[in-house]
């Protein structure tokens, strides 16, 4: 799922306990863990598109078991609605990627999984963007954006392609 996907989702979600619990910050909250952990694609994207090593996939903040343990936590010990908020929003965004990416593994959003697998990409993923440019073209306006992000990459002695 894309970042727009993710943004109406986890809206969504923050809204609703909103609605429920009266606390406002809930959609800050799962706006921030339901959209913003797509950040754990930047080392994968500097070892692929930087490095020119397709060989492993990371994103680090992606995982069932983060969900689950703080699902747990914020139910049993910590109960505050916006910390709920946070943990649905992550929620939230799994099943999205879960959905919309498919991955070749039913288990790659599973941080234990690919962590056994030795981050090995080919086969949690199979293929992923061939460019630079492929991977980032879910992001409105890419078009846009694309030629001030080459050319500030390159102005730092980098090579996106
Ligand atoms: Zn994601």
């Amino acid at each position: 799922m894309g970042p727009v996907g993710h943004t109406l989702v986890s809206v969504g979600i923050g809204g609703t306990v909103w609605a429920a619990t009266g606390a406002s910050a809930s959609v800050a909250a799962a706006s921030v863990t339901g959209v913003l952990i797509d950040v754990d694609h930047v080392l994968d994207y500097y070892n692929w598109y930087w490095r020119k090593d397709k060989g492993r996939l990371y994103v680090l903040l992606h995982g069932w078991e983060y969900s689950a343990v703080s699902l747990v936590l914020v139910l049993a010990l910590w109960y505050h609605p916006v910390l709920l908020a946070a943990v649905l929003g992550h929620i939230g965004h799994l099943i999205g990627d879960q959905i919309g990416n498919r991955p070749i593994h039913p288990l790659a959003y599973s941080v234990i999984y690919r962590i056994s697998a030795g981050f090995d990409r080919p086969r949690l993923a199979g293929e992923v963007p061939e460019t630079f440019s492929e991977a980032f073209n879910k992001i409105p306006l890419w078009s846009k954006i694309e030629p001030f992000v080459v050319r500030v990459a390159s102005r730092l002695g980098i090579t996106l392609r």
